[in-house]
């Protein structure tokens, strides 16, 4: 995430969220995440002492950017991988993913 385009988010409580990559990476074009801790697990991303993929990501020089969150535990994080199209549910790749509600109910917070 560049120190442009990282805005201060606050998120109480567990969350699952979305990483877009601003050019995919073989075949990943982002990330899906859960954490309890949203402001310290970016901060990881940052320093690359997050998930191996973001990691290699960053080094190859693409950029990141949290683009959507979920509040929930893990097993909202089971639910949003079963989906395997994560670019659906990412509202710079799908402009309707703001209305695309496959998981009615789950309270979400759409990063702009
Ligand atoms: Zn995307």
């Amino acid at each position: 995430m560049s120190s442009q385009r990282s805005k201060q988010i606050k998120v109480d409580g567990p969350c699952v969220y979305l990483i877009h990559f601003s050019h995919p990476y073989q075949h990943a074009g982002h990330y899906l995440g859960w954490t309890k801790n949203l402001t310290a697990r970016l901060r990881d991303h940052q320093n690359g002492n997050g998930a191996r993929l973001i990691a290699v990501v960053r080094e190859a020089g693409i950029d990141i950017q949290l683009v959507r969150i979920w509040h929930g535990q893990r097993d909202i994080e089971q639910l949003l991988k079963k989906y395997k199209h994560s670019s659906w549910l990412c509202p710079i790749c799908n402009p309707h993913a703001a209305t695309h509600k496959p998981l009615s109910g789950i309270s979400q917070i759409i990063v702009k």
